[in-house]
């Protein structure tokens, strides 16, 4: 068994369902791994994406991560018997030589190649991902499995906003999400406020409302800002200050009662482990949005799972950032506590199967092998021209 050709590219992807609206150039890497193993006549393929938000790794996957795969024996990628890939040793294999710490852009890079190699072993065991994902890990899982899930977007429109805000999240609950999480902290508070209150019109309860700052606070913005969003009694509030800025993120948890959301822009266990202890996060209730393919991939985010549950958090805190289907198999996998979904961002590869319904709060991961990407025909189809192209 081995690795016969392995494709990349980076392209663009809009924060937008109208992808002609300014969205920062952001783009993502897609890789195809192709395997000598044939079904059905045609080779097993892994598909793998750089998740959004960090921009795609050309250069790190090119030039580190994917000659490392092409170089190894064969052996070092496989489980003992040889009949399927080994996500781990590859993961380690990949890792060959790379000095501690650094933790970031290259661990996009390798996350990305990482979702590839699980969906073709996956694949390979002929499993859905989120089944393989549960015999690997040893995790029993009931006959029907939902993963509960929100719909997240609301990104800043240029113009028109609280119309445009109100008329995506019309289409969330359309849809037949209950839950929804918009962005703030890029526009005046005021502003802000007012575009929570156009959700929170729209929605049964505050508990249906999440929003994410992305990161963008101070200190001082954020203190001002959570002291106005606190009456609300939103879900969450998510990535209220600078991912290493643990002093306002302890402070900010000593004052603001409802959830807070983190993670998201942490990479490494290491890093994880400095939030657990420094953050002032509060196990039970505060929520850990750690994205598996930005974390080196789930090889590696499997040991934050367990160096955090170690510390008190029950798995149930973990919601996974990205939107998309690996997200959904990654929490089903392990029993998470659900999943974030970009319905109308980040086409077209992120959000739902027109076959996969929302219903009470949850979803069912896709059932075909591996993470499903073939049920995306958007999707499919730009995967599928990536090794055509190159
Ligand atoms: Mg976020």
């Amino acid at each position: 068994m081995e690795i016969v050709d392995i494709y990349e590219r980076a392209v663009p992807i809009s924060r937008f369902s109208d992808p002609l609206l300014p969205s920062g150039g952001l783009t993502t890497s897609l890789v195809v791994l192709v395997t000598d193993v044939i079904r059905n006549g045609l080779p097993v393929v892994g598909y793998g994406f750089s998740s959004f938000g960090r921009y795609g790794q050309s250069g790190l996957i090119r030039e580190r991560f994917i000659p490392r795969l092409r170089a190894a024996n064969k052996a070092d990628l496989t489980v003992p018997d040889g009949t399927n890939f080994d996500p781990f040793r590859c993961w380690s294999v990949m890792m060959a030589g790379e000095k501690k710490g650094g933790h970031g852009d290259r661990s996009v890079a390798l996350g990305t190649l990482d979702m590839a190699i699980w969906d073709a072993a996956a694949k390979i065991a002929n499993l859905p991902l989120y089944r393989f994902i549960a015999e690997s890990m040893g995790v029993d899982l009931a006959e029907v499995v939902t993963v509960p899930v929100y719909a997240a977007g609301g990104y800043p429109y240029p113009t028109n906003d609280i119309q445009q805000l109100v008329d995506e999240v019309r289409g969330f609950l359309d849809g037949g999400f209950t839950r929804v999480k918009i962005k703030v902290g890029t526009e005046p508070l005021d502003r802000d406020l007012r575009r929570i209150e156009a959700v929170l019109a729209l929605l049964p309860s505050a508990k249906c409302l999440a929003v994410d700052a992305m990161n963008v606070f101070d200190s001082t913005r954020c203190m001002t800002a959570l002291s106005k969003f606190a009456p609300y009694g939103l879900w969450w509030c998510e990535d209220i200050c600078d991912p290493l800025d643990f002093d306002t993120l302890e402070a900010a948890a000593k004052t603001y009662t409802p959830p807070i959301a983190a993670g998201e822009a942490l990479f490494s266990v290491e890093e994880a482990r400095l939030l657990e202890r420094y953050g002032g996060l509060r196990p039970g209730k505060d929520v850990l949005v750690f994205d598996p393919v930005h974390c080196y991939g789930l090889s590696h985010y499997l040991k934050i799972v367990r160096e955090t549950e170690v510390h008190g958090w029950p798995r149930r805190a973990f919601w996974p950032h990205g939107g998309h289907q690996f997200s959904i198999h990654v929490a089903a996998g392990l029993g998470l506590g659900g999943s974030e979904v970009n319905p109308s961002c980040f086409q077209p590869l992120a959000g739902l199967a027109d076959d996969q319904a929302v219903e009470n709060g949850g979803t069912r991961p896709l059932d075909l092998p591996g993470i499903g990407i073939e049920a995306l025909p958007g999707a499919h189809g730009l995967f599928s021209s990536l090794a055509v192209m190159s």
